[in-house]
């Protein structure tokens, strides 16, 4: 069984701050992430990365100029 796999683009791994490390890939149906600096490993059960990888495009999303 081949992995999918693909980089987070934005992202920080939680443990070695590094951005751009953290890979996403699916484990018995189940999204976890893997950092290819550290080693560091979770599964995805929260939006934690993905609100880390979005929260720049949130905050202009917010910003309203009038
Ligand atoms: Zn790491």
């Amino acid at each position: 069984m081949r992995q999918k796999k693909r980089f987070i683009a934005g992202a920080v791994c939680p443990k070695c701050k590094q951005q751009d490390t953290l890979m996403l890939f699916f484990e018995q149906g189940v999204e976890q992430i893997e950092c290819v600096e550290c080693g560091h490993q979770q599964s995805q059960t929260s939006n934690e990365v993905k609100q880390a990888s979005g929260a720049q495009s949130q905050v202009i999303g917010l910003f309203k100029p009038e």
